[in-house]
């Protein structure tokens, strides 16, 4: 199926900032995709995540994690103290490859991130080998203003909701910029472009996926 024009678009953008882009029909063809297309081009011994609902989506961490050969630092893990999850997030910055997804991409190309702890915007940065992010249309927006106010007004509340977290946002489904203990939005990034081309690959998915 001829992917639609507005990740067409975003594909030949994202491309002309030196990020190797891919598309894929729907979250499976994508996992498809990653096996196929990309995991052969990397050396994959050590890897990682960070918090995304389309990258989970695909099937395609399941798969890695069920795979003797490959060590998975993992994450998020509920048998564990949060200083060892502290810890594991710091050794996922040396990896191989770290798989996660993108808060907005924009339609000139950039990829815009907002976290709670910092783990996945510095993955995005710099430190993993490779990093594959996994992003629905839905994600697509037409310049920065617009990624901010997507993350801030969107993504940012939906998040707070899902992981119980008390701020007024979670209620309310808005941004007020709050002074909460448990604010999840602490550290942008905003990549404009690949450096060096080809570190970041993004899996672009038709419809919409994650938050
Ligand atoms: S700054 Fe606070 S209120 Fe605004 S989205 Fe983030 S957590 Fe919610």
């Amino acid at each position: 199926m001829p992917a639609s024009p507005q990740l067409q678009q975003a594909a030949e953008a994202l491309t002309r900032n030196g990020f190797d882009v891919y598309l894929a029909n729907e979250p499976a063809h994508a996992k498809l995709v990653f096996f196929d297309r990309i995991l052969p081009t990397i050396k994959h011994k050590l890897v990682s995540w960070g918090d995304s609902l389309t990258m989970h989506s695909t099937g395609v961490l399941d798969e890695l994690l069920a795979d003797p050969a490959i060590e998975v630092i993992k994450t998020f893990d509920p048998e564990t103290t949060p200083a060892e999850i502290i810890e594991r997030r710091r050794r996922a910055l040396l990896t191989d490859l770290f798989l996660t997804g993108s808060n907005a991409v924009t339609a000139d190309g950039k990829l815009v991130n907002l976290d709670m702890i910092g783990n996945r915007t510095a993955a995005l940065q710099f430190g993993p080998k490779k990093v594959v992010i996994f992003a629905g249309a839905n994600k697509i927006v037409p310049d920065l203003p617009t990624a901010i106010d997507r993350v801030k007004n969107h993504a940012a509340p939906l998040n707070a909701k899902r992981h119980n977290m008390p701020t007024p946002c979670a209620k309310s489904g808005y941004c007020h910029d709050c002074s909460s203990p448990k604010r999840i939005c602490n550290t942008w990034t905003i990549i404009d472009k690949c450096f060096p081309p080809g570190r970041i690959k993004v899996v672009l998915i038709e419809g919409e996926w994650g938050l």
